[in-house]
């Protein structure tokens, strides 16, 4: 199938309120212009340095979701142009996002990243973490960001039930969150949840951004 062909199908596919995030982490420019010229606006990238390459490479019409671990010495890179970034995985980065931010004279919005699969590699709060950190109430003076929501990863197995009830986790977590802190906040609306191979069942939990990579690009090329 061709990246027209996967867009189209996914697009017609999506409920009106999930948008879609083309994971293009690394695949070639052309591939990227292939999406762009099938109207996909929304790119999600995992490195720093590659998506600040993409971005001067690309139309400026372009928003650039950031999903992956990012490295604190590399914020600058991406804060001037980012439209979001959903691995916020620290207290810490926040506030040398925020930081960044008031620098490059913009108000970033971002996700919490929650920790909800079993494996043991990936990043983030866990659920007690996030509404701890909240709580907490640190991150109302960090007035260059805009929290927006939350984001999760479910564990990678056939297991349906399993991954419900992650992404079961994740929305109850947010839903917490809305209620206590973010009643009053619209900005405070998405749950980033969902990939290739889970999107359906993330969709069924409340996910409002999907993150799709595979099923639009294909696989891969070798991490480089
Ligand atoms: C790579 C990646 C995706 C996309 O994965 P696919 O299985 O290719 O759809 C989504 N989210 C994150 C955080 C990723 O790193």
């Amino acid at each position: 199938m061709s990246v027209t062909t996967n867009i189209q199908r996914l697009k017609a596919t999506l409920p009106p309120q999930v948008r879609l995030i083309a994971v293009s982490k690394f695949q070639p420019v052309g591939k990227l212009q292939e999406a762009y010229q099938a109207g996909q606006r929304i790119f999600g990238e995992n490195r720093a340095l590659e998506m600040r390459d993409k971005h001067e490479q690309l139309p400026e019409d372009i928003q650039w979701h950031f999903i992956g671990h990012l490295q604190r010495n590399k914020i600058k890179y991406i804060v001037p142009f980012v439209a979001m970034i959903h691995s916020v995985d620290s207290p810490e980065l926040l506030e040398d996002i925020d930081r960044a931010a008031a620098k490059a004279g913009r108000t970033v919005s971002c996700l919490l990243q929650l920790h909800i699969a079993r494996e043991t590699t990936k990043f983030g709060f866990s659920p007690r973490e996030a509404l701890d950190y909240l709580a907490g109430g640190d991150w109302r003076r960090l007035e260059h960001i805009r929290l927006c929501g939350m984001m999760g990863m479910a564990s990678f197995t056939n297991d349906r039930e399993q991954v419900l009830g992650e992404f079961r986790q994740l929305k109850q977590c947010f839903d917490t969150a809305k209620e206590n802190w973010f009643a009053a906040d619209e900005n405070f609306c998405e749950l980033s949840g969902g990939m290739s191979d889970d999107y359906p069942l993330a969709i069924q939990c409340g996910s409002t951004m999907v993150r799709i990579g595979t099923a639009i690009f294909g696989s891969r090329p070798v991490n480089p």
